[in-house]
């Protein structure tokens, strides 16, 4: 197990704390309910990337908490018996359009587990960077509502201000499928994300109502064409917050070096993501055993492009596949160090640990 004492002795994590970029952990809690094996989020379990224990073994300050709708809530079909494997990498087939009443059912019931969580005492659900801020001074785990595919919300966008109102402050208009407001990536590797049209007219009206309501919008699982048409109309800084470097790891997923220059220039920020399908060179989802300096590689790649500034970390816990060097909330402080090692300083690390995602927020929400 690495150690968390950094080679000059010193250690990073105590006063770093870490916010991160996406987490499933809220579909985790669902699905285990509806198969009768529900688990307390407050008392941890034994398997699984994140709950309250881990988060504070780990220093983890909160992030974004997604409601994520798959197309089978409770048969969901195993990766292993979809992928594809082809000559040079793999390929699952693209998702089917999900029903948009299905999503807003069970939208609702994730709302409804945040809120219940907030109730509890276990987070605090940010609806500013106010919010943000006061959860990092007084360690109340910080929970960023965060709708993953915009399906719950009707083309006429009647929804979104009740959304906003129950506390989302952030969406990523599609997930890998497609829906009215835009089409998303297909899991495949290798492969450009250049993989069909940009937003649709529903797609343009929903970007430009975020940015009026104050609510930020995610690029990641966009194809290309859509980020582009996204960063031309947007007023607010570009957001990928899980994913990783198309030039290191040449998933659909992964986003371009065109892309990372604009969410450079915009003043946004990556979120760099743990799923070792996204992060290993050959693209191999199940071979966890890859060592940290690959996901450092792809956070150096993007930092070294657009600056320290406009990276941080987007685990995706709970929804993916981790690196066995940091499985879990528990680990994160190993991440830090494993940046301390190639040469960051305390400033760089705070940045990539909170800083950005604090700026961002600052630049995007209202209040
Ligand atoms: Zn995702």
């Amino acid at each position: 197990m690495p150690s968390r004492v950094v080679p000059d002795g010193r250690r990073t994590h105590p006063d770093v704390p870490i916010l991160d970029g996406h987490n499933d952990t809220l579909l985790a809690l669902e699905t285990a309910a509806l198969r009768g094996t529900p688990w307390s989020f407050a008392e941890g379990r034994d398997d699984g990337d994140l709950d309250l224990p881990r988060a504070r073994a780990g220093h983890f300050a909160g992030g974004f908490f997604a409601c994520f709708v798959p197309g089978d809530l409770e048969e969901p079909t195993p990766w292993a018996d979809v992928l594809v494997v082809t000559d040079d990498g793999w390929e699952v087939p693209y998702a089917e359009a999900a029903d948009p009443d299905q999503v807003r059912a069970v939208t609702s019931g994730l709302i409804g587990r945040l809120h219940g969580l907030e109730d509890e005492g276990s987070l605090r659900i940010a609806r500013s960077a106010a919010d943000v801020e006061a959860s990092l001074a007084d360690g109340t785990l910080a929970a960023i509502l965060h709708l993953e595919g915009a399906e719950a919300i009707d083309p006429d966008l009647a929804a979104l201000p009740d959304l906003y109102a129950a506390g989302v402050r952030s969406l990523g208009p599609v997930w890998s499928r497609p829906n009215a407001f835009a089409q998303g990536v297909p899991f495949r590797f290798p492969s450009s994300p250049d993989t069909g049209p940009g937003l649709t007219d529903a797609g343009r009206r929903l970007v430009r109502a975020c940015n009026e309501l104050g609510i930020m919008v995610d690029l990641a699982h966009m194809n290309e064409r859509g980020f582009f048409d996204v960063a031309e109309i947007s007023s607010a800084p570009l957001v990928a917050t899980h994913t990783a470097a198309h030039a290191l790891t040449p998933s659909a997923r992964n986003i371009t070096d065109a892309e990372i220059d604009a969410i450079g220039d915009s003043g946004g920020v990556v979120g760099v993501i743990l799923n070792v399908s996204d992060l290993r060179e050959d693209g191999r989802g199940d071979r966890p055993d890859m060592p940290l300096s690959r996901w450092v590689a792809h956070v150096d790649h993007i930092a070294g492009r657009i600056g320290v500034e406009h990276v941080a970390l987007g685990s995706d816990f709970d929804g993916a596949a981790m690196p066995l060097d940091c499985p879990d909330a528990a680990a994160v402080p190993r991440l830090l160090d494993a940046l301390r090692e190639i040469g960051w300083d305390d400033e760089d690390l705070r940045a990539f640990a909170h800083g950005n995602w604090l700026r961002v927020l600052n630049a995007t929400w209202k209040g």
